[in-house]
């Protein structure tokens, strides 16, 4: 990852690497039924993903397009992980 040599790595949050920056942020809010594709792929190639995606999970973010993953995705994934969770503590 490339950094301005003046600003220390703690000085930055994960947004200031986002693909989407200067992105229309309305891509990633489609209308329903609209398509993700482009939003996802901006999102594909981005450094970040991991930490958008844990953001949206932990703040129950219920619209758009996080870490690369639609809110139906996102549920889904939550599903997952609280199974898995109950599963590993029976
Ligand atoms: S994963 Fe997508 S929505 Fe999240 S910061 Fe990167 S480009 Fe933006």
């Amino acid at each position: 990852m490339l950094l301005p040599l003046s600003v220390e790595p703690e000085d930055r949050s994960w947004q200031d690497y986002a693909n989407c920056l200067g992105v229309d942020p309305d891509l990633f809010f489609p209308e329903r039924g609209a398509s993700t594709r482009e939003a996802k792929e901006v999102c594909r190639g981005c450094v970040v993903r991991e930490d958008c995606l844990e953001c949206a999970l932990v703040n129950g973010e219920k619209f758009g397009i996080w870490g690369g993953m639609s809110e139906r995705e996102r549920r889904r994934l939550r599903r997952d992980r609280a199974r898995a969770r109950t599963a590993s503590t029976a």
